[in-house]
């Protein structure tokens, strides 16, 4: 079935829904993003992540030619337009059309595009069994190359990781900072549970600071789970009891094997059945 995009203000047949050749979004992924899921006909968190745009257009000096309320509209008329009662959203900005020199000045027209699809990321099996990753040897951009907490359109840095981890067999991989700290897989963040409690990296460890993160976070906390932001490293990772990922795409998902070090007795822990049972909650309520 053809889905509606919205685009520049027109809701149009996905095969409508098209940019220049010259756009610099993609000539140079010069642009930004989110990616939200729909529950129940609903937009999760639909505030935060434009929050989170409008965040990444700033420190890109990309002005969004529309106001956050107006945004927030458009992306509830494509969601009911698009029927869908549990879904993903793909919403961006381009720099917009310009010459093939790198100046975004030249660019005069950002294009705002809502996309809206069915989703399935990771087979349910693996909810219940669990991920294997490696860590990459593809560290994590540089923040003061390009800032993670950017979400950015340009993913180069993740994708030659998420390559990596295919050729290994895996479907996520790890990713370390400059540091050599523990950072984020290559769309999802990390959680480590070691003896009750929940250990995340913080921001500054060079990572997107994910809407789901955070709300696996005040989950966690609301149910007495000792909560820390804390840098790590693989050995931490390693010897943890359990490890999960979140992402909105990914939710929460369990990981039992790290560089072929099995995590825990190798089984989804009680942590994160928990937590991701209180996550599903979470997302209808
Ligand atoms: N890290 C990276 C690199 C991501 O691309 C994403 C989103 N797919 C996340 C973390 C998770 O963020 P969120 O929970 O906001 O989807």
């Amino acid at each position: 079935m053809s889905r509606t995009v919205w685009i520049n203000g027109d809701l149009v047949p996905a095969e409508q829904a098209t940019v220049s050749v010259f756009d610099h979004g993609l000539l140079y992924g010069d642009g930004v993003f989110e990616g939200m899921r729909i529950y129940s006909g609903k937009v999760f968190r639909l505030k935060e992540h434009l929050e989170r745009l409008y965040e990444s257009a700033k420190a890109i000096c990309l002005t969004i030619p529309m106001p956050p309320e107006a945004l927030v509209d458009a992306t509830n008329l494509t969601v009911e337009e698009n029927a869908l009662e549990d879904g993903y959203i793909r919403l961006l900005v381009t720099r917009g059309s310009g010459t093939l020199g790198l100046d975004p000045n030249r660019c005069g027209n950002p294009q705002v595009i809502i996309i809206v699809d069915k989703i399935a990321l990771y087979p349910a099996e693996l909810y219940e069994n669990g991920l294997e990753i490696i860590t990459s040897s593809v560290i994590r951009n540089h923040p003061a190359a390009l800032s993670p907490r950017i979400k950015s359109l340009n993913y180069l840095n993740n994708i030659l990781a998420k390559l990596e981890g295919l050729q290994a067999g895996c479907v996520e991989a790890l990713m370390l900072n400059h540091k050599g700290e523990v950072a984020e897989c290559t769309g999802d963040n990390i959680f480590v549970v070691k003896k009750g409690e929940l250990y995340t990296p913080p921001l500054d460890a060079g990572i997107l600071a994910g809407i789901t993160r955070e709300v696996v976070l005040e989950i966690a906390d609301a149910d007495g789970v000792p909560t820390w932001e804390a840098s790590m490293t693989k050995h931490d990772v390693y010897v943890a009891d359990e490890v999960f990922l979140t992402g909105s795409a990914a939710e929460v998902i369990p990981v039992v094997k790290v560089d072929s070090r099995q995590i825990g007795d190798g089984r989804r822990g009680p942590v994160t059945k928990r937590l991701n049972e209180l996550f599903k909650a979470a997302v209808r309520a």
